[in-house]
Order: C-alpha cells, then sequence, then structure tokens
C-alpha cells in the first residue's frame, strides 16, 4: 500500500471537512498509516511532527500507553450504554474529577465541541423560560468561533464559515473583542458590551466567550481583565456567562482552564478537543446547582431539558478523559509546561527581526506569527504549510497567521526543531 494508493480510493468516496476539494488535483492528501508520540507516519515512510495536535486535541501524544490501557480495560467491561436511566463507573468518577477542578456542580454531557455549545446555549434560553421571560438573543465577541452547527454558527463571527448561512441563523448580537490586550483596547471593548447590555439586557439570554484566545479567529489573543469585567457586567444585568474552554481547556494557557486568569466563576463551561486527550469524541457542559434546579420540578410541569445525543457519555470516551486527568495529576503536567512555555517565548523572539511579521503572540502553549505584505489569494498559508511538510513538519495556518500548538509530551529539542524550521521557511519565504 502506497500513499497514492489509499489517496485514490479516498477521493473517489470521501468529502473531508473545511476543504476545497478541488484542491486535491494539485495537492495530495496524506493517508497516515500510523502515529506514536508526537509524529504521524505516512504510507511512504514519511514522518510529520504533529504541531497542531491534530487539530488542537491531542495533549500526551498519539498512541499514548497509559491512555491506551486505560480504554482497553474499559473494553474489557462496557464499551457504551444508552445514558438516560443508565450510568456507569467512568462518567460517575470524570463527573466528581470536573466538578472538582472547576468548583461548579452538575454537568451535562454531548459528544462534540459544537453540540456543547448548542447545549449551553439551549439550557441559558430555556433557563429563563422557565422563569416565564423570553429571551431570545445571545451575545458573542466580535472575530470569535463557537462550531459549525447552525446554533453555534450563529454567535460565531468568522465570515468565512458563517456568510453563506447568514439567512438561516438565530439571533445573535456581536460586541467588539479587545483588539490588543492593552488596558485601553479592554476598556474600550468593555465600554461597547455595557451599552450593548443596557440597551438589551431583558432580551439576551447569555453572553459567549472564548477566553483569552480566539483560536479559529486567527489565534487573536486578549487580556483576562477583559472577562473580569464582563462577568461582573452580566451579574449586574442577569445575563449567564458562557465560557467556551472547547479549544483552550486542559492547560493550553498555561493555567487548567483559561478563564481562571481572570479569577472568575463561569455560569456554563463547554469542554471538549483536549477533554480525552485527542482519542475519543466526548464533550461536557459544566453549569451551576442553581441553573440545574430551574428545571428541576414534578414532570407534568413541563420543565426538564428534553436534549440528548445517542452516544452521549459514551464509557471509552470516559475512560480516556478520566486517562487524561490522571496524566495532568501524576505527571505535573501544568507544572512542567511552564519552562516549556518560557523557552517559546524566547525562541519567539527573533521573528521580530523578519520585515513580512507584523506581529507575535503567544498565550501560554499557544504560539502565533502574524505575517504581512501578502494577499489572502496567494494562499502563503498553504505555501507554509507545503514547505513545512517537506520539511517533517505538519502546521495548517490561518490565513497569514502561523502558529503551532503541539502536545504536552514535545521536548525541548523537538520545540527548538520546530521554532527554527518555521523560523527559516518565513525567512526564505
Ligand atoms: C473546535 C471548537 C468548537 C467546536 O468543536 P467541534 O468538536 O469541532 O464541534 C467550538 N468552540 C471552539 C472555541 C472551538 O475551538
Amino acid at each position: 500500500m502506497t500513499n497514492s494508493d489509499l489517496m485514490v480510493r479516498d477521493l473517489a468516496h470521501i468529502w473531508h471537512p473545511c476543504t476545497q476539494m478541488k484542491d486535491h488535483e494539485a495537492i495530495p492528501l496524506i493517508p497516515i498509516k500510523e502515529a506514536k508520540g508526537i509524529y504521524l507516519y505516512d504510507f511512504d515512510g514519511n514522518r510529520y511532527m504533529d504541531a497542531i495536535s491534530s487539530w488542537w486535541v491531542n495533549l500526551f501524544g498519539h498512541r499514548n500507553e497509559y491512555i491506551n490501557k486505560r480504554i482497553k480495560e474499559q473494553l474489557q467491561t462496557l464499551e457504551h450504554v444508552i445514558f438516560a436511566g443508565f450510568t456507569h463507573e467512568q462518567i460517575v468518577r470524570l463527573s466528581e474529577r470536573i466538578c472538582e477542578l472547576t468548583g461548579l456542580q452538575k454537568c451535562f454531557y454531548a459528544d462534540n465541541g459544537s453540540s456543547a455549545v448548542e447545549v449551553a446555549l439551549k439550557m441559558s434560553f430555556h433557563y429563563f423560560k422557565n422563569e416565564g421571560k423570553t429571551k431570545p438573543y445571545f451575545v458573542s465577541l466580535t472575530n470569535s468561533y463557537h462550531g459549525e452547527t447552525l446554533g453555534a454558527l450563529a454567535v460565531g463571527d468568522v465570515e468565512l464559515y458563517k456568510d453563506t448561512y447568514k439567512e438561516i441563523m438565530i439571533q445573535t448580537l456581536q460586541t467588539p473583542v479587545p483588539k490588543d490586550r492593552s488596558k485601553e483596547a479592554t476598556e474600550e471593548a468593555i465600554r461597547a458590551l455595557k451599552t450593548l447590555f443596557e440597551k438589551y439586557h431583558d432580551k439576551i439570554s447569555a453572553f459567549i466567550v472564548e477566553p483569552l484566545v480566539q483560536c479559529a479567529g486567527y489565534m487573536h489573543m486578549y487580556s483576562p481583565s477583559y472577562l473580569k469585567s464582563a462577568k461582573e457586567l452580566c451579574e449586574e444585568y442577569g445575563i449567564f456567562f458562557i465560557a467556551d474552554e472547547i479549544a483552550v481547556g486542559f492547560g493550553r494557557t498555561g493555567t487548567m482552564f483559561a478563564y481562571e486568569q481572570a479569577g472568575i466563576k463561569p455560569d456554563f463551561i463547554c469542554l471538549s478537543k483536549g477533554l480525552t486527550g485527542g482519542y475519543l469524541p466526548l464533550s461536557i457542559v459544566v453549569t451551576t446547582d442553581e441553573v440545574y434546579q430551574r428545571f428541576y420540578c414534578d414532570y407534568n410541569e413541563f420543565k426538564a431539558f428534553l436534549h440528548s445525543h445517542s452516544y452521549t457519555g459514551n464509557a471509552l470516551a470516559c475512560a480516556a478523559a478520566n486517562a487524561t486527568l490522571d496524566i495532568f495529576e501524576q505527571d505535573k503536567v501544568l507544572e512542567k509546561n511552564r519552562e516549556k512555555i518560557a523557552f517559546i517565548a524566547k525562541e519567539l523572539q527573533k521573528f521580530k527581526d523578519l520585515a513580512n511579521v507584523k506581529e507575535v503572540r503567544q498565550t501560554g502553549m499557544i504560539a502565533a506569527i502574524e505575517l504581512q505584505g501578502y494577499d489572502f489569494s496567494e494562499r502563503v498559508g498553504l505555501q507554509i504549510n507545503q514547505k513545512a511538510l517537506q520539511r517533517g513538519i505538519f502546521i495548517r495556518p490561518l490565513g497569514n497567521v502561523v502558529y503551532f500548538m503541539p502536545p504536552y509530551v514535545i521536548t525541548f529539542d523537538e520545540l527548538k526543531f520546530l521554532i527554527d524550521t518555521i523560523f527559516d521557511i518565513l525567512k526564505e519565504l
């Protein structure tokens, strides 16, 4: 079997995500034969460093021995069971741990990030419905991304994904994201949020944000103090605060969850991606006992949250999630990452000398280099992706923004090779 054998068979029947399929007339699809640690291996014997953690999901490497072991053990007893009227040990344990980590009290499960966002939106709207109030609007930040299902897409604001569908979107209001980390930008954005809340608060159920980093929004970063003030405004105006930690959760920004850096406690937290260490689809909406109680009554009052997905609470996925949390505890991951974060910061300095670099940004284990002087139509990101593959590195720039967010098991030498390779590619462009 070669790369090209599988590519031909794939293209005969498969339509890939987030892809103009015609691109594959010129750009080969890469069939992966196996993966280990931070590396992917194709059928022609090439090796690629997975520097973006397979779309931000992988934390402790591919085919991680400990996670593999825990999933295999789980396979011996239970793979999946309907999650209405039934429960299992892995999910009880996972929920206890997630509540302990977040300080919230209740977990509602789904099976991917977008579905978690839908749950949080519906639940916040439904909470007010159960109080006899109809609040049909949601507020989100400009340049935000919350997933691809219609509700999640509607609260998002990345034109490229959303514009086509604008006629079928739910009611949302966008408020400006702070344009950088400065005090002025933060205050300006807070003033705009206050003005919006003043005008529409009795119609707004929730404010949804990606804490600290808008990952799909070209790795835009802003200050924790914005989150702190925004949460205060939400409390003042009776609006729920939803932290979409799907991409930034589980240590990506340096702390277990990004919102912690603002010293706040959200009303809803959406978790997915790193939750299972990149192994299996699973998501959680974590919320408060107060929210839960608003739905808790005799059946015939019809206030229950009747949302469900077939694979909710899958036992294998929960086993992977528990194994992932074990690794965080046993290996002191957040503490060890601090050295890697400092190392990345030091190594990124040199990019500031390149004429085609506009800005260098970093929050924890996420680093981004924004380029300048290229037109969108040149697809410079794609050129960089192709050059990097030739040198054994897989990155997938967002427009003119080159970024990396590797699995935490990357070594210092590998980080150095990654950063130096990106530097050389940018210098030679
Ligand atoms: C990826 C992502 C989602 C959507 O998760 P899926 O599992 O891809 O549906 C939602 N919000 C944020 C911030 C994300 O990065």
